[in-house]
């Protein structure tokens, strides 16, 4: 089985801490790109069968239905599409729309991952996000009128000035909505971005001590509300687990397309140049080799160990590490698998570091 990543790179504004690939929305363009999308999607020589489709940017939720429509529809001419395919699609809360909702619903779409990010409004104008407390909510709501019954939400974590009670009250919101999956993520300082240039800003974000007791904070809250952890920064009710994502940490093929998107399929890893023009041009898109074989087993390793399931003790290379990290609480045993605690995520690029040298 393989999985389809669909890149969608436009945004309506840029978000000041982001350093995703993205330009800003142009219709004629964005059309343009549609075409470009199904033409790549006729030639991609996928035989596989393909069990997930994955519209990510970006902010996909800027296609219309139909073009979204338009792409499923060439995914099913010309792909193996799985009996039941999951098949998301990242969604802006800004001015959610029932009927759009609904299109979406009925071209194929069965899941949708919104932007909420928080539900203060103040933490949202902090972060430069378009939309508000309110219109998250409402996004949620609107979906599961309109069908969905796979809701994910994002969530933001240490952004300047989350304390412990505003952090409470989002994730109050949040596990009261009808959701069954949540990614929630540290907010990263990614170099080049305008949050990295605001020191005032910077400033007034939680330090590392207090960024782990947040993340601790949404890992308990989640748990407790029936959302288990299965990946460092994924919850989810039982079966509503991401299939796509899952791909990428257990090393299973997907393929990309569109500009900036990555692949690791036909025993190679390679990525489609971030260039929009290069994109629509090529009758077939330009891509890059970036290894001529898929993950080593040291990234298999690195990636299983984002995942509560863990990996075998015995491959771990810094197996001897195992009885200290566990009697400092990053870690436990079970069943021959070294697991990451909660505590072990909070500092995850760390403990990985050690488990792997
Ligand atoms: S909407 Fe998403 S992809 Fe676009 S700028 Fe904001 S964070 Fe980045």
């Amino acid at each position: 089985m393989t999985g389809l990543y669909l890149h969608i790179p436009f945004c309506a504004r840029k978000c000041p801490y982001c350093a995703f690939f993205s330009v800003p929305y142009r219709k004629g363009t964005v059309a343009a790109y549609t075409e470009a999308v199904k033409r790549n999607i006729a030639a991609c020589g996928l035989t596989d069968r393909v069990d997930t489709v994955y519209f990510g940017g970006g902010t996909p939720s800027l296609l219309t239905a139909a073009q979204v429509s338009d792409i499923l529809n060439t995914c099913a001419k010309y792909l193996h599409l799985a009996p039941e395919p999951e098949i998301t699609l990242e969604y802006d809360p800004t001015g959610s729309r029932e009927t759009y909702l609904r299109d979406l619903y009925a071209a194929g779409v069965d899941r949708l991952s919104i932007g909420t990010q928080s539900f203060s409004d103040r933490q949202l104008k902090l972060l430069g996000r378009t939309h508000t407390a309110q219109q998250g909510k409402k996004a949620v709501l609107t979906a599961y009128a309109a069908g969905f019954r796979n809701i994910s939400c994002d969530l933001m974590l240490a952004v300047p000035e989350q304390t412990a009670e505003l952090l409470a009250e989002t994730l109050q919101t949040l596990t009261e909505l009808p959701v069954v999956h949540v990614s929630a993520y540290l907010l990263q300082v990614e170099e080049g971005t305008p949050l990295a240039g605001d020191a005032a800003l910077l400033a007034r974000c939680p330090d590392e001590d207090a960024a782990a007791d947040l993340y601790l904070q949404a890992v308990h809250t989640l748990e407790n509300a029936g959302l288990h952890q299965y990946e460092v920064s994924s919850f989810a009710r039982e079966g509503f687990e991401s299939r796509h994502n899952l791909k990428y940490w257990c090393c299973e093929p997907y393929f990309g397309i569109g500009a900036g998107a990555h692949a690791c399929c036909f025993g190679k890893r390679s990525c489609v140049p971030e260039d929009i023009a290069a994109f629509l041009e090529a009758e077939r898109q330009p891509e890059q080799l970036l290894s001529a074989s898929p993950c080593d087993p040291e990234e298999r390793l690195m990636l299983g160990l984002r995942l509560t399931e863990g990996v075998p003790s015995e491959r771990l290379p810094g197996k001897q590490k195992i009885p200290a990290l566990q009697k400092a609480g990053y870690l436990r045993e079970r069943n021959g698998k070294t697991v990451l605690t909660p505590e072990g995520f909070a500092v995850s690029n760390a403990v990985i570091t050690e488990l792997l040298t």
